[in-house]
C-alpha cells in the first residue's frame, strides 16, 4: 500500500478510520487506546466538538488566502499567545521544525542588526531534538539524523547540560547567538530538565547577552500541566520560544513567539511562509487555545499526571527488570525500559494500547490532556498487562 510512498517511516500494522477522545478505531471496529496521540499533538482528543465545530465554519468560510493578504486569525491567536506568555509577537507557520527554524533566524538576525552579524553562533543539547530541517538536525547534533546529508552546517555547538563549564565558555563566546534547549526533552528520551538547570541557562544568557530559545514544540500548550513548561518556573522564561504540535490540537500549525526586542530583526521580507497562519489553522488552533489554557484543564492535566505517574512507579516496583525509570513531565511521560522499546511497543498493541517510542530505550504516553481517571486507569491495566506478557511472552 505504501509502496510508492518513500520509506522514512515504518508504521505500525494499524489502520486507523476514526477517531473519539482518547480511542482510534479501524473500519472492522477494533478500538485502540491511543498514547501516541499523533505524537502529543491530539492534546484535545481526536475529533473534539469544539474544534470539530471550528474547522466545519472556517472550512465554509474561507481555507487560504496567502499573508500577500490580511489574516484577522493570525492578530487574534497572537494576542491571546502573548497575553499567556513573555512573548510580544508571534511569527505563524505549519510545523514544528519551521518554528525552530524562525526561531534561529529570529536570534541571528538579532545580533546582525545590531552590527554584529558574528554573532551566529548556536549552542544546542545531546539528547535534544528539533525537527527535520536542516537547521533542526543541525542545531540538535544527533547523529542519527545528520548521516547522509552533507557537511555539518557551521556555527552549531553541543553540550551535555552538566557540562557547567564547557557551557559557560560557550555562551561566553563573543561568537555565541543564543541557547536552544527543550525544558522537557521529547523524542530524546522525555527528560525534564531540573529547575537549576533552566534558571542557570537564562542567567548564563543574560549575562552574556545571549538569546535563550525554548523548544517548547513538544512540552507546550498545557502538556506539562503548565501551559508553557517553563512556566513552572518563576524567572525561567526565554527570549524565543518555538510551540507547535498541540497548538493546533491535530491541525498542523506551528509558531515562533518572542519578546519585541527579541525579534527586533524580524523586519519586513525577513522571513515568510505561503501556508503559515492561514485561516483554518487559525480558526481550530484559536478554538484549541481557550480550552487548553483554562486553568482548570491545566489542573485536570496535573492530576491525571499524578494519578499515571503514581501507579506507574508501583509497576516499576513490581516490574523492577520491565521498567527502569518513569520520566517526563505532566502528560509527557517516559518509561525507560530493560526490554528493546520496540519489542515493548509490539507487545502492548496485543493489549490494544498504541505507544510511541523515543530515544534512550524509552516509550512515550502521550494520552489526550483531556483523559479520564476511568481512562488513565485503564491505561495502566495494559500497560500492566504488557508488563507481565513481556515476562511469561507464552501464557500472556
Ligand atoms: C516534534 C518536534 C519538533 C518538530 O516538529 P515537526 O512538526 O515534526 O516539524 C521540534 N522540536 C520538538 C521538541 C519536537 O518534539
Amino acid at each position: 500500500m505504501l509502496s510508492h510512498v518513500m520509506p522514512v517511516y515504518a508504521p505500525a500494522p494499524v489502520v486507523p478510520v476514526s477517531g473519539k477522545g482518547l480511542w482510534l478505531y479501524e473500519a472492522n471496529g477494533t478500538a485502540w487506546i491511543d498514547c501516541i496521540g499523533g505524537i502529543a499533538t491530539n492534546a484535545l482528543g481526536h475529533c473534539h466538538p469544539a474544534l470539530v465545530d471550528a474547522l466545519a465554519l472556517q472550512s465554509h468560510a474561507l481555507w487560504h488566502v496567502s499573508n500577500a493578504l490580511c489574516i484577522p486569525g493570525q492578530a487574534e491567536l497572537g494576542a491571546k499567545l502573548t497575553a499567556a506568555s513573555f512573548a510580544e509577537l508571534a511569527f505563524f507557520c505549519n510545523s514544528g521544525t519551521e518554528a525552530v527554524e524562525c526561531a534561529i533566524k529570529t536570534a541571528r538576525r538579532y545580533h546582525a542588526v545590531r552590527g554584529a552579524p558574528e554573532r551566529s553562533g548556536i549552542i544546542g543539547f545531546h539528547g535534544s531534538f528539533h525537527g527535520r530541517t536542516y537547521a533542526a538536525i543541525n542545531a540538535s547534533g544527533n547523529p542519527a539524523y545528520l548521516e547522509g546529508c552533507g557537511p555539518l552546517l557551521p556555527g552549531f555547538d553541543h553540550f551535555d547540560i552538566a557540562d557547567r563549564a564547557g557551557l559557560a565558555a560557550a555562551v561566553a563566546r563573543p561568537t555565541t547567538a543564543a541557547v536552544i534547549v527543550e525544558p522537557v526533552q521529547g523524542e530524546g528520551g522525555a527528560r525534564a530538565l531540573a529547575d537549576a538547570d533552566l534558571l542557570r541557562l537564562r542567567q548564563l544568557c543574560s549575562a552574556h547577552g545571549v538569546l535563550l530559545i525554548h523548544d517548547e514544540v513538544q512540552c507546550g500548550m498545557g502538556r506539562t500541566g503548565r501551559l508553557f513548561a517553563h512556566q513552572w518556573v518563576e524567572g525561567a522564561a526565554p527570549d524565543i520560544m518555538a510551540i507547535a504540535k498541540a497548538l493546533g490540537g491535530g491541525f498542523p500549525v506551528g509558531a515562533c513567539l518572542a519578546t519585541a526586542d527579541a525579534a527586533s530583526g524580524m523586519t519586513a521580507a525577513s522571513h515568510g511562509s505561503t501556508f503559515g497562519g492561514n485561516p483554518l489553522a487559525m480558526a481550530v488552533a484559536g478554538a484549541a487555545f481557550d480550552i487548553i489554557a483554562d486553568p482548570d484543564m491545566l489542573a485536570h492535566v496535573r492530576a491525571m499526571s499524578e494519578q499515571l505517574r503514581s501507579a506507574l512507579e508501583t509497576l516499576r516496583c513490581q516490574h523492577p527488570d520491565i521498567i527502569v525509570d518513569v520520566r517526563g513531565k505532566g502528560l509527557l511521560i517516559g518509561l525507560k525500559l530493560a526490554p528493546n522499546n520496540r519489542a515493548f511497543i509490539a507487545a502492548a498493541r496485543q493489549h490494544g494500547l498504541l505507544l510511541a517510542g523515543g530515544g534512550d530505550n524509552i516509550v512515550r504516553l502521550l494520552p489526550p490532556l483531556t483523559v479520564s481517571a476511568e481512562e488513565a486507569e485503564m491505561i495502566v491495566e495494559r500497560i500492566a498487562a504488557t508488563c507481565m506478557a513481556m515476562i511469561c511472552p507464552a501464557v500472556a
